[in-house]
């Protein structure tokens, strides 16, 4: 057979393990695997949302609204931004694959930090497309802006809060990045983490509003994360609306389910329960600083729903992975990413208790 040449050089993304795959590789009950893996919220979902989807169960033989009005007006009114300013996606990953698809072609090159989201550069090589990265994984003015020079991409992705590293972008930085960027580059700021580090400190707090003015600038939010709704899949893109319109070219036709359209709905207008997952969540992610403290390793000052520990040449991630996948605990190996690091999402106070538990043993 003969496949587009491009695919050669793509790796299959992998993605966290599964529950699942546990249960059957290591007879671990299901009640008894923690996983900590994919930055899912763990208190689960809003409860307005997961009645919406029992509520819609009897449309399920109905496509969704392909407008997607009521979603579009609860998004504009939360950013206050006009509904043409938005496209919805299933996940924020559907819409990079639109901007990809919309603006990357065999000549073209994307610039990312050293180590950041692993679907920029798979959409990117779909296309045929080359890929830069600067030294560092952190977003660094002066390192993007030589690339920048230097290659002129057509694409930058400045993912802030940066998964899988956990630290931050200021607004000022990014803001920075895109003034000194003309309109034949487009600038995706992914925010998928944006809920915590607003809520952490005021200047990583970047709204699609602040944006808006950059004709060539996308900034990404997801359900996914601190909405609770990673299973449903829903994203959204927001930006002017000439970039928008090109997107939508590229929509395939009731792109979410039915089901997700009503969860996303009631998802964004419920402020309570992102604020209860954050308040949860920064409590609890005191305790992964304490124990890094305690045991003498370092790790990078989280903005995100997830901590990445970072460690020294006396212990090694891919060891201390297969060990804890072992007994029931799953989290990600950064080994992947050229890092000796993990990443672990945070989770409720008993899965947090489980895995101090285990990893203590792992390690000793
Ligand atoms: C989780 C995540 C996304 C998208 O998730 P979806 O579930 O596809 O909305 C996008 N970017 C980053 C950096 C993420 O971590």
């Amino acid at each position: 057979m003969k496949f587009n040449k491009v695919l050669r050089d793509i790796k299959i993304y992998e993605a966290g393990k599964p529950i699942e795959l546990v249960v059957r590789e290591y007879g671990i009950a299901p009640e008894d695997v923690v996983k900590l893996a994919s930055n899912e919220n763990p208190i689960g979902t809003s409860p307005a949302a997961a009645k919406a989807i029992v509520a819609n169960a009897s449309k399920a033989h109905l496509y969704p609204d392909d407008s997607m009005f009521e979603l579009k007006a609860a998004l504009a009114s939360k950013f206050d931004v006009k509904d043409d300013n938005i496209i919805i996606g299933a996940g924020s990953d559907q819409v990079l694959e639109f901007i990809s698809r919309a603006v990357l072609h065999e000549d073209a090159s994307v610039l990312m930090s050293a180590v950041t989201f692993a679907m920029y550069e798979i959409y990117a090589k779909q296309m045929g497309a080359k890929i830069y990265r600067t030294a560092s994984y952190e977003h660094k003015y002066d390192e993007f802006m030589e690339a920048y020079r230097m290659y002129k991409p057509e694409i930058i992705y400045l993912c802030t809060p940066n998964n899988p590293t956990g630290d931050a972008t200021s607004k000022e930085d990014v803001l920075k990045i895109i003034n000194a960027v003309d309109n034949d580059t487009v600038v995706v700021v992914d925010g998928a983490y944006m809920e915590y580090a607003s809520a952490k400190d005021e200047q990583y707090a970047i709204t699609p509003n602040d944006l808006l003015g950059f004709e060539n600038v996308i900034y990404l939010g997801t359900f996914s994360k601190a909405y609770g709704l990673g299973g449903m899949r829903v994203g959204y893109g927001i930006g002017q609306t000439e970039l928008i319109n090109e997107l939508y070219k590229m929509r395939p036709p009731f792109n979410i389910s039915t089901l997700s359209l009503a969860a996303a709905i009631e998802a964004c207008k419920d402020e309570d329960f992102v604020a209860k997952s954050i308040a949860l969540h920064q409590e609890q992610i005191k305790r992964y600083e304490a124990f890094a403290e305690a045991q003498g390793f370092k790790y990078i000052e989280s903005y995100t729903n997830f901590i990445t520990y970072l460690f020294d040449e006396n212990m090694d991630s891919t060891t201390i992975f297969d060990a804890l996948l072992k007994r029931g605990v799953i989290i990600r190996n950064l080994a992947s990413y050229g890092m000796n690091a993990m990443r672990i999402t945070i989770g409720t106070e008993r899965q947090n208790d489980v895995f101090f538990k285990h990893f203590s043993e792992v390690i000793a």
